[in-house]
């Protein structure tokens, strides 16, 4: 018997022995096809030989040195890379040890800007339902899935909370895309009109949502709405990509896509690629600069801030993206998978909705297609999906609908960046197997 506290508290997961390329192998030797990337951790793969060569190179030559006291050369060339790469004026890297750790430094950041430019007064922020933004419980906090938040909401801060976009779920079927962006913002104006302009901090939102309802884009226009009501009324718009970043849906930021600049971003899953436990926030010139004038300390900090060998593997992992064109391909490769699924999936009787950019894609199953009405939640599909799918030797990586049966199960599907055309043949046409056998 494990002691660990793993995940499920009544079974053991296999044990993972190597990976290499595309493919993890556990104990009995099966190999798996890692087509999720664990959580869209796994951009380049597992076993990357330029990646583990900085690794060797970084442990060698200096582990780790406490921010108190050093920088290093390598955490300095990496916010080089990531602020370079960064539109508009995110100018700034602050290095954590994951995601939810980023979510946390991007609200106590956007805090403090608001006390160092004199409107101590704005201490809450506006986020979305049906979001997730990490298990700490500030991070918890901003998030609206339920199901995490619920036992622990006496010990969450208090956010005022908007609807999602999904277009799927939500859009009326007598409204227009332009029409349901539209009544979307003038919900968000309300809620900020109503909670009070002076009193709020800023809108934190996923700009492709991830893990709740499985790779769910915003509608056209969308953000572009958001990013002008933060600035009609003061406030920062954080984009939380620590999932849809990093390359994952063909551009570096998903928010290229939409043409808007956020004035704080979280980043972590692909910018580490799994090789090293690492996260950012990237900040804008105006926040850091308030903060420099005024107290001259970001009052934040971890024991492993700016980790050393964990930025020699994200400066390796961003390289490889760079030099590779892997944007190129997440583009290529995204386009065969979307239109296999649209294709291959969506013909079938309980695939309500396909979706997603690049290779970040979503799957939600719908007892009904008509109506759109989820399978029953105790009827647990997508732990089936699951556990079938592994025993297939495919990693998929599918979640339950929400138990007010608004959303349906998902299967989130994020391969990495060097997924071969028939790779993404195998996980859909196992994908169909699948399905097929358990609805
Ligand atoms: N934010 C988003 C959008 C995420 O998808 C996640 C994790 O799935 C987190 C934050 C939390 O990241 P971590 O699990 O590394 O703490």
């Amino acid at each position: 018997m494990s002691q660990i506290i793993h995940r499920s508290l009544h079974s053991t997961p296999p044990v993972a022995v190597s990976a290499q390329g595309a493919y993890i192998t556990d104990a009995a030797g099966k190999r798996y096809l890692d087509a999720c990337g664990g959580a869209a951790v796994s951009c380049l793969g597992h076993a990357h030989p330029d990646v583990l060569a900085a690794m060797h190179r970084q442990i060698d030559q200096l582990a780790y040195a406490h921010t108190g006291f050093f920088t290093s050369d390598t955490v300095e060339q990496l916010a080089a890379q990531l602020t370079r790469t960064a539109p508009g004026d995110l100018n700034y890297a602050y290095f954590v040890s994951g995601g939810s750790e980023a979510v946390e430094t991007a609200l106590k950041l956007a805090r403090q800007y608001f006390v160092e430019i004199g409107q101590p007064q704005r201490t809450r922020f506006v986020a979305r339902a049906q979001s997730y933004h990490g298990n700490t419980l500030g991070a918890l906090a901003v998030g609206g899935n339920e199901w995490r938040r619920r036992q622990f909401a006496p010990l969450l801060i208090d956010v005022v909370r908007v609807s999602a976009c999904n277009a799927y779920r939500d859009r009326r079927a007598d409204e227009s895309e332009q029409a349901y962006t539209q009544r979307l913002l003038n919900e968000l104006e309300q809620a900020i009109l109503e909670a009070g302009p002076e009193t709020l901090i800023g809108f934190c939102a996923e700009t492709v949502v991830g893990a709740t309802t499985g790779a769910t884009p915003p509608t056209p226009g969308y953000l572009q709405g958001v990013r002008r009501l933060c600035d009609k009324y003061g406030m920062l718009y954080i984009a939380d990509e620590v999932m849809c970043g990093m390359g994952r849906t063909g551009t570096l930021h998903a928010f290229e896509q939409d043409d808007v600049v956020p004035d704080i971003v979280t980043i972590a899953k692909g910018l580490g690629g799994g090789y090293q436990p690492i996260g950012a926030v990237l900040a804008s010139e105006k926040i850091v600069a308030a903060l420099q004038a005024g107290s001259g300390l970001f009052q934040h900090g971890h024991t492993y801030i700016c980790h050393p060998t964990a930025a020699a593997a994200a400066l390796a992992v961003q390289q490889v993206i760079e030099r590779d064109n892997l944007l190129e391909a997440v583009k290529t490769q995204g386009a065969r998978l979307h239109q296999q699924l649209r294709e291959v999936l969506g013909e079938l009787p309980h695939v309500g909705d396909t979706r997603g950019r690049g290779l970040f894609a979503g799957v939600e199953l719908v007892e009904d297609k008509a109506s759109k009405r989820p399978f029953d939640p105790a009827f647990k599909l997508h732990a089936q999906i699951k556990a079938n799918c592994m025993a297939r030797g495919l990693m998929v990586y599918p979640m339950g609908g929400t138990l007010d049966g608004q959303y349906g199960d998902h299967i989130l599907i994020a391969p990495p960046f060097i997924v071969t055309a028939s790779q993404i043949d195998f996980v859909v046409d196992t994908l169909r197997q699948v399905i097929v056998e358990e609805t």
